[in-house]
């Protein structure tokens, strides 16, 4: 009998799918992926349908780089928040979201043997795609409870074979939006060693409070080596969508456009449409979208606590990462099961976005998401009140 490859063999099931599934079996309350329970701005909503209705035109095949209402909205959403300076022409893909413009950016821009840099705990996707270019990921691990990244650990990471550094602020799951001056040590090894950076910011505008974004590829020496990935998703509530981009310097973007033109050639032409208006929005769409988050987060903070966890406050995301030890004493996947199963609330074990050897760290923390009903948040908070020892 044919079989599937050897490529795939060992990736199993996303946690993503598997929490999902097991949820739904027992009814619990989903606080695991990172999925909305609400629907995104109906202005965009209108947008979208306007496009399809539009006929022809928006129907059909768009540029495989992206619509040039689209790549015009993106670059000037980006020179508008972060000062940064984008081609419209040469400096832009669009792409079936984030997680295949990462996938079209290692593709495009690492060579089997090379070393990606990988900062644990890391989204799902990014080291089955770094070994499915043939390429190695090495894990440097950020620490707990501040989920700081030691500088010393990081240099020694980067060898003459390092091509590429994974990063991702706002950060999934540990809600840590790293500062300025923690980004400059990234910066400084990068150039120092000639390596390329793939920033991952989907969660652009989910900062909280005095946390601020700052776009890697905006540091001094940066926008050369940097290429920037983010999605309409998580800053307009439509993850349904998977409409993303990748945007940086040209001579990068070439190399993942190679990559993308024979992955997905080209995306779903009305939703870019509709994704131009959406990064046309004014600030008061963000602080509102902040606002609405925070209020989400302090309702699910409060029942994390009051249920006896330890909380650790997001400063970005819509993701709370909580050590559980003081309520249970297995493993996180124990408690994951034991949550859903005798508790009624589903959330997502951190431990599949660790290598074997550190995934440890975080054996006792759980992530929960807080993108629901603000009914659905204390809902799941008056379950998790049973875990109280
Ligand atoms: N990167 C991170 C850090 C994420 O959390 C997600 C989850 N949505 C993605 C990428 C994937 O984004 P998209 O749905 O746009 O593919
Ligand atoms: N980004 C979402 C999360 O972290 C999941 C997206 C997916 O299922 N791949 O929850």
């Amino acid at each position: 009998m044919p079989t599937f490859a050897n490529r795939v063999a060992p990736f199993g099931t996303t946690i993503f799918s598997e929490i999902n599934n097991l949820a739904a079996e027992y009814g619990a309350v989903n606080l695991g992926q990172g999925r909305p329970d609400f629907d995104g701005p109906p202005d965009l909503i209108n947008a979208a349908v306007k496009a399809l209705q539009g006929g022809q035109q928006y129907n059909q095949y768009p540029p495989g780089i992206g619509a040039p209402e689209f790549r015009k909205a993106l670059v000037n959403h980006a020179a508008k928040f972060y000062g940064l300076d984008v081609d419209p022409n040469r400096g832009v893909v669009a792409t079936p979201g984030a997680t295949e413009a990462v996938f079209a950016s290692i593709m495009g821009l690492v060579d089997p043997g090379d070393e990606v840099i990988v900062i644990e705990p890391y989204f799902d996707s990014y080291v089955p795609n770094i070994l499915m270019a043939g390429a190695k990921p090495v894990f440097v691990p950020l620490h707990p409870p501040e989920w700081t990244l030691d500088p010393d650990e990081l240099r020694r990471a980067f060898t003459p074979r390092t091509k590429a550094l994974l990063w991702n602020s706002p950060q999934n799951p540990t809600g840590r939006v790293f500062t300025r001056a923690e980004m400059q040590v990234v910066a400084d090894l990068c150039i120092e060693h000639d390596v390329i950076v793939i920033s991952d910011e989907v969660y652009e505008h989910l900062v909280f409070g005095t946390a601020q974004h700052v776009p890697i590829a905006s540091l001094p020496g940066m926008f050369e080596r940097t290429v920037t990935v983010s999605s309409l998703g998580k800053s307009y509530s439509v993850t349904g969508w998977k409409l993303g981009w990748v945007y940086g310097a040209p001579e990068l973007v070439t190399g993942v456009m190679r990559a993308h033109q024979f992955i997905a050639f080209a995306v779903h032409h009305p939703s870019q449409i509709a994704g131009a208006f959406a990064m046309g929005l004014p600030g008061t769409y963000y602080e509102d979208l902040q606002s609405m988050y925070t209020a989400k987060r302090d309702i699910l903070m409060a029942g994390l606590n009051a249920a006896g966890l330890k909380a650790k406050q997001p400063e970005g995301t819509y993701f709370v990462m909580a050590d559980f030890s003081d309520v249970f004493d297995g493993n996180d996947v124990e408690f994951t099961a034991h949550l859903i199963k005798n508790i009624g609330v589903a959330c997502i074990p951190p431990s599949p976005f660790y290598c074997e050897e550190h995934r440890h760290i975080a054996s006792k923390q759980a992530r929960f998401a807080f993108c629901k009903g603000d009914d659905t948040l204390r809902q799941a908070s008056e379950r998790l009140a049973k875990l109280r020892r």
